[in-house]
């Protein structure tokens, strides 16, 4: 390959993607059929009304859940396929996640929710893990509030808590659902802010869903999910 051409590689590529759940009697289809590649380095928003396939789309490329049928590769591994231990393993060391409701536990400080993915990651050192602690606090701007619980923030910081939770673990992807669905308007464009300024400075790949039209300008690709189908 030609040295000094930027390559465009894929961190993840759906295809035909489908998923139905069972509700008493009758069968849901969350997803019919998604085709969605993306790139390492992109900073992708999944648009679409509620129920429309967003949460469930972004379970599967998180390998929280498994498609019926269909294809997911992550970095080239068909999820697919994977063992529990092994999909809980990608999980833990490739996916970053950021939740609607933040997923905080209460009684753990602002820094003890940073570390506690990698405390199951036995690669890190105890040295390496208070470094990668101390790293994303910083980058999230929360170095003061380091020893506060949960419940002594404000929504927009316990949301910087959960990007710094999710950035800790180094991962490829970070998948972010509704991030902003619990905060006002002006801390959600500033955790938009903080998103597109680590994706920037850290190149992290950011995939986030969200029905706010408010943020939809700010994202330089959007995709469109309807009926569980991805629309132009
Ligand atoms: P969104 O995140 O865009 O609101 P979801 O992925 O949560 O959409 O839901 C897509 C569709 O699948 C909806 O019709 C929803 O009711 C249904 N659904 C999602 N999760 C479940 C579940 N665990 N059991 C039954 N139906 C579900
Ligand atoms: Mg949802």
């Amino acid at each position: 390959m030609d040295k000094g051409l930027k390559t465009i590689e894929p961190i993840v590529q759906l295809k035909g993607v489908q998923k139905s759940y069972r509700l008493g009697q009758t069968m849901v289809t969350a997803l019919r059929g998604i085709d969605l590649k993306i790139n390492k380095g992109e900073f992708t928003a999944v648009v679409g009304a509620s129920g429309s396939g967003k949460s469930t789309l972004l379970n599967m490329i998180g390998c929280i859940d498994q498609p019926d049928s269909g294809s997911i590769q992550f970095d080239s591994v068909e999820v697919t396929k994977l063992a529990d231990d092994d999909l809980s393993r990608l999980r833990n060391r490739k996916i970053g996640f950021i939740f609607q409701s933040f997923n905080l536990i209460p009684v753990l400080s602002v820094e003890e929710n940073v570390e506690l993915p990698l405390l199951i990651n036995s690669d890190i050192n105890p040295a390496q893990r208070a470094e990668r602690v101390a790293n994303a606090i910083a980058d999230v701007g929360l170095e003061s509030l380091k020893r506060n619980l949960p419940d002594q923030l404000s929504g927009g910081q316990r949301q910087r808590v959960a990007i710094a939770r999710a950035l800790a673990g180094s991962p490829d992807l970070v998948l972010a659902d509704e991030p902003t669905a619990n905060l006002d308007s002006t801390n959600s464009h500033k955790i938009i802010d903080l998103m597109l300024e680590l994706n920037a400075r850290r190149k992290v790949t950011f995939l986030f869903s969200t029905h706010d039209e408010a943020l939809m300008g700010r994202v330089s690709r959007l995709v469109h999910i309807q009926d569980g189908v991805m629309k132009l």
